[in-house]
């Protein structure tokens, strides 16, 4: 038995690859191009471990996907593979249109005829899992319920909207050929690995460089935060037990204004790596120009995976801020590699990637 898992060199999917190879004895095939984003040093503790098998390709590749899947013979895909960062979808859509549509569009076909193909129980047992998220869903009003499931799917930002479309892509492929698919749409993660542009590393990197921590407007916008191992094994438990078609909203119930999550992260720091003269750092909060359509609220109602699948997630907000605090301060190395891109010779020298 193998899983194949699609960009297993990210943020939450090498968290992902990680924790499964800690807990299960299953293999993984690691599919990922190394954008920016993808960065094998995440993977390091499992270089040398057979049952990790890395592959450099691009999920829109359909003879570098056939040739994967004929010659590990998965029992479910996993597609974590994608453009994600909303600021660079509103520079640059088309990466997003590429990757996340039309590459999601071309690993469901290789998928479906090698599914097609399987003979009777491999072909019952077998599972797509496409990893999304709440964004879908729009914008929330202060007084508006949390997103379930059923809410319309209303894509504010091109990064959504492509996610959306590949959502509905994945829909079509069960209702249409059958295909047994599992949809998850989480709320925003944070923790280990987490590349350097997002919110949550960003403050805890400027902050510890001295430089301005840039919250945008007035930093009231509100997202919903799960630590990234919980998310993981959110997606571990609808691969086990999730029924087919399905799609299950994972969420923390941690809903924050993100001034908030910047004054927290400040607070962390004070305390685990205090300034000179008992200075804060959350003097180096700084306000600028809010994003074009930036969403005022995201929260999810995470009751459907509760209740049906009895997952819940292990971290509150305060442990996994901390734990993320604390693990930023103990790999300053990774940081660096990161920012001034020589995780790329790293992979070269460890891996012969381009
Ligand atoms: P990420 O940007 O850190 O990682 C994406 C990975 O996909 C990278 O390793 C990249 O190299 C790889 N990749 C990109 N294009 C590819 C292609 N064409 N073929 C193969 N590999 C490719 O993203 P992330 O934060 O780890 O998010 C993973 C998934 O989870 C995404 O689908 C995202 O939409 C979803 N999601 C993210 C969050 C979050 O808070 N980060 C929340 C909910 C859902």
């Amino acid at each position: 038995m193998t899983l194949l898992v699609t960009g297993g060199a990210g943020f939450i999917g090498s968290n992902f690859v990680l924790d499964w190879l800690a807990r299960h004895d299953e293999p993984v095939v690691n599919l990922d191009r190394l954008t920016y984003a993808g960065n094998l040093e995440n993977l390091a503790s499992v270089r040398d471990d057979p049952r990790h098998v890395f592959v450099h390709g691009d999920i829109g590749d359909r003879a570098c996907v056939d040739r994967i899947l004929a010659e590990h013979r998965p029992r479910a895909v996993l597609n974590f593979a994608a453009e994600s960062h909303v600021d660079r979808s509103i520079h640059g859509p088309e990466d997003f249109i590429q990757t996340n549509v039309l590459g999601t569009f071309r690993l469901l076909e290789a998928v479906r005829a090698y599914w097609s193909a399987l003979p009777g129980t491999a072909r019952a047992d077998f599972r797509f899992l496409h990893v999304s998220t709440d964004e879908v869903y729009g914008t929330l009003a202060p007084q508006q319920a949390p997103f379930t499931e059923a809410h319309a799917v209303e894509p504010n930002s091109p990064y959504s909207a492509s996610k959306a479309a590949s959502d509905h892509l994945v829909r079509a492929w069960h209702h249409t050929y059958g295909l047994p698919v599992l949809t998850t749409n989480c709320s925003n993660n944070y923790g280990p690995y987490h590349f350097p542009e997002k919110l949550i590393p960003l403050m805890i990197v400027n902050a510890l460089a001295g430089k301005p921590l840039p919250v945008y407007g007035d930093g009231l916008q509100i997202r919903d935060w799960l630590y990234v191992v919980d998310h993981c094994r959110a997606i571990d438990r609808v691969l086990d037990a999730g029924v087919p078609g399905e799609t299950y909203n994972v969420g923390g119930w941690n809903e924050k204004p993100n001034i908030e999550i910047v004054r927290t992260i400040c607070a962390l720091l004070d305390e685990l790596r205090p300034l000179d003269g008992g200075r804060s750092y959350a003097a180096q909060i700084t306000h600028v120009t809010d994003r074009p359509g930036h969403d005022r609220r995201y929260a999810i109602d995470a009751r459907k995976i509760e209740r049906e699948l009895g997952w819940r997630p292990e971290e509150t907000f305060e442990t996994g801020i901390r734990k993320t605090v604390a693990w930023y301060l103990a790999n300053g190395d990774w940081v660096e590699r990161v920012q001034d891109g020589s995780y790329r010779d790293w992979v070269a020298r460890q891996y012969g990637a381009q």
